[in-house]
């Protein structure tokens, strides 16, 4: 039974249950019981004032997402409804919120008479995330409680907030101890005499509103991501200026046409996509995993330091270990300044900073890895230092540890096979700012064991990364795919665009910085080095001098201060008319007549070169699901997450269209790089998109 009721003494219990997130789901028949429950109590005598509660360790986090896209039409009646059917009551219904109470789930609670929730508990409204306003009423009900200004804050930034704030800001009436239902039926017999009390018929303060409104607007987003916070705005607005009846009117309206919005899609692809790539395919879901206790991390540099950040800030022991003691100086000050900033902007309270900071530990020997249940490798990208490294490793390291390499291009089996235990070895490959970003591809070896995998995932979301697993190939699933993207960059310069047209067209559609803005803050040396070895191992695959030739003038990016673009004081590209005669002048070389390329040209080839070779990566089983690249992309490579991923995207655009496209750049200027991959082929053949082999994922 999702829904049990009782009365005790005078006062009618309702108790919800649709575990573990208790999501008011219509089709699990939450909100057609409730309804039921609270016209049963509100007909009997007996009852004089209702309580409504949840069972398991949250009162609600909103609406099941899942069944978004199944039946959009049947997602806000049912809420909506039990909100109209509280308000229509005679008797006050008293919440009992424990843990939180996210999205529908608040509005529920809005719609009730009083809302009581333990200390622990987390509210909020977080609907613009997703691209959506809050739909039940939310836009309508927050403000009469909190007045415009927070309702506004708290409605377009989509954050929760905790009990206590709550409490100060109106929205909670009372902070209860553990028993939460028991301290709500009191609370219930002491209003039972009162009336009603509701939030509908209360008027807003708009004091400060007006501020709150323009600050929001002005922090929205442009375009359609930001028309989830416009449109809420304008919701809560016509409820200052009409009513309530009015402002629901126009909630409801703006919700149902969001709900089916591309942004709003996409947005929750992305959000269940997240999800789903930490169940890996293949990998036994009853796998018991300890959680990681102790970690260890060899080599203090860029990434070692970022990585031990991330794993103090999850608030797990880590020692940094280096052969280099002036190495290691550099990262303890690094690591030093890093928490001191975020102290100094209030990000961290002094007392945090200060345990983050003990849970760093430095050691030149690497005999301190003993005791590290993940072992991660950061040195040098050298295979001969990595097999040192691994060697010493196998020796050292407890014989459970996970033995984790960071590197970006080697070979994961091969670094496995430096040691007798290849079944304990991974690819951790964290993305710079490690203690940012938050992607991890995890690297499954050939000879990984679902259990060291099982636990690489598991250490993963307790640093609170994303991860997604990746099998061994050149570049893993990002980096490959972020080649064959580079490549169209380059090329649409040698025929006719210049750089800063192909970044405004990438950055127009969404990227959070274009493909050669990216290489100049990447630093351009890393590429070179990359590509000088390619040169020599595959030398008749052609490809575009002209990194090469910004690279020989000494121009590595933002850290040289120049690169693509010339940067000043505050890092601002500057466009160099030397770039744009260097552009030509290779032009001219290669015999090619410069000719205007449209915006949609040049996003189509960069954009399609990562779905031709996401279909690859999915062929040769390097990525299990569609799902898993479209993670990658929007959480590492700041692919627009409105867009849901780069195969989600190819889906929506419709894969006969994305491969006709291809076929037409196959006949052009370096067609060669544009062989269909079998699998868009077959996709765009038998009518099927790639959602459909994401599984029941996504
Ligand atoms: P780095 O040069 O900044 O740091 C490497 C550190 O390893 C140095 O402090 C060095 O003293 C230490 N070291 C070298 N040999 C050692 C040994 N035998 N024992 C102990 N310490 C040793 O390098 P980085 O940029 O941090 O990269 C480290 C690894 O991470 C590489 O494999 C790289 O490919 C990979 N990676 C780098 C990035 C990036 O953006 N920098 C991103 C992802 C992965």
């Amino acid at each position: 039974m999702p829904v049990k009721t009782h009365i005790e003494d005078g006062i009618g219990i309702i108790v919800f249950s649709n575990p573990p997130l208790n999501p008011i789901s219509a089709r699990a028949g939450i909100p057609q019981a409730i309804e039921a429950a609270l016209h049963a109590l509100d007909a009997d005598p007996q009852v004089k004032a209702i309580v409504l509660a949840a069972e398991g360790r949250m009162f609600s986090a909103g609406a099941d997402i899942a069944e978004f896209d199944k039946d959009p039409a049947a997602i806000a009646a049912p809420a909506r409804r039990l909100g109209h059917v509280l308000d229509g009551l005679k008797k006050p219904v008293v919440s009992a919120i424990q843990g939180g109470a996210l999205g529908g789930g608040l509005e529920l609670a809005l719609a009730t008479d009083y809302r009581i929730a333990t200390a622990d508990a987390k509210v909020g409204l977080p609907e613009v995330t997703l691209g959506l306003i809050p739909g039940a009423g939310g836009t309508q009900r927050l403000p009469r409680l909190t007045g415009a200004a927070q309702a506004v804050q708290l409605i377009s930034g989509g954050t929760a907030i905790d009990a206590a704030q709550a409490r100060r800001l109106g929205l909670l009436d009372a902070l209860a101890g553990d028993d939460v239902q028991a301290e709500a039926i009191a609370y219930a017999r002491s209003v039972a005499g009162e009336g009603r009390r509701r939030s509908r018929d209360r008027e807003i303060s708009n004091e400060g509103g007006p501020s709150a409104m323009a600050e929001a607007r002005a922090k929205a987003p442009r375009g359609a991501p930001g028309d989830a916070v416009r449109g809420a705005l304008n919701a809560i607005e016509t409820g200052i200026t009409q009513g309530f009846d009015g402002g629901l009117e126009v909630e409801y309206d703006l919700f149902d046409r969001l709900l089916v919005s591309e942004p709003a899609r996409g947005l929750r692809h992305a959000f269940l996509a997240e999800r789903a790539v930490a169940r890996v395919p293949g990998l036994d879901p009853a796998l018991k995993v300890d959680p990681v206790r102790a970690v260890a991390i060899i080599g203090s540099g860029t990434m070692g330091t970022g990585i031990a950040l991330a794993v103090a800030q999850a608030g797990l022991p880590v020692t940094v270990i280096d052969a280099n003691a002036a190495a290691l100086e550099r990262s303890r000050s690094s690591v030093e300044s890093a928490i001191a900033r975020s102290v100094e902007r209030g990000r961290l309270s002094e007392a945090a900073g200060a345990a983050q900071r003990a849970l760093i530990g430095f050691s030149l020997d690497l005999a301190s890895v003993r005791g590290a249940d993940v072992v991660i490798e950061a040195v040098f990208e050298d295979i001969v230092v990595k097999q040192q490294v691994f060697e010493a490793l196998d020796r050292l390291a407890d014989e459970h540890a996970v033995l984790a390499s960071n590197t970006s291009t080697l070979d994961v089996d091969r670094i496995a096979a430096f040691t007798k235990r290849p079944q304990c070895v991974v690819g951790m490959h964290f993305f710079s700012p490690a203690n940012i970003m938050r992607l991890l591809e995890v690297v499954r070896g050939e000879k990984t064991a679902p259990l060291t995998l099982a636990r690489a995932m598991t250490f993963a979301k307790q640093i609170r990364k994303v991860g997604v697993v990746s099998g061994v190939c050149d570049g893993f699933i990002g980096n490959r795919m972020f080649e064959e993207y580079l490549r169209q960059a380059y090329f649409l310069l040698e025929e006719g665009a210049l750089p800063q047209q192909v970044d405004a067209a990438m950055e127009a559609f969404g990227m959070a910085m274009g493909p050669l803005r990216t290489m100049d803050l990447a630093g351009q040396d890393i590429g070179w080095s990359i590509r000088k070895r390619r040169a020599v191992e595959q030398p008749d695959r052609p490809y575009s001098r002209i990194p090469d030739l910004i690279c020989e003038m000494g121009r590595f990016g933002q850290k040289t201060g120049a690169g693509y673009y010339l940067y000043g004081k505050g890092g601002k590209p500057d466009v160099d008319p030397a770039i744009d005669a260097l552009v030509a002048e290779e032009s001219k070389r290669l015999g090619i007549t410069r000719r205007p390329i449209g915006d949609e040209e040049i996003v189509e080839r960069c954009v399609y070169a990562l779905v031709n070779e996401g279909a690859r990566i999915l062929e040769d089983k390097i990525a299990a699901r569609p799902l898993d690249i479209d993670t990658v992309w929007v959480n590492g490579y700041g692919f627009p997450r409105f867009r849901g991923g780069p195969m989600f995207h190819a889906d929506r655009v419709g894969l006969p269209r994305v491969l006709s496209r291809i076929e037409d750049f196959a006949g052009a200027y370096q067609g060669w790089a544009w062989q269909p991959a079998d699998l868009l082929l077959r996709a765009a053949g038998s009518g099927i998109g790639f959602a459909r082999l994401n599984g029941d994922g996504a």
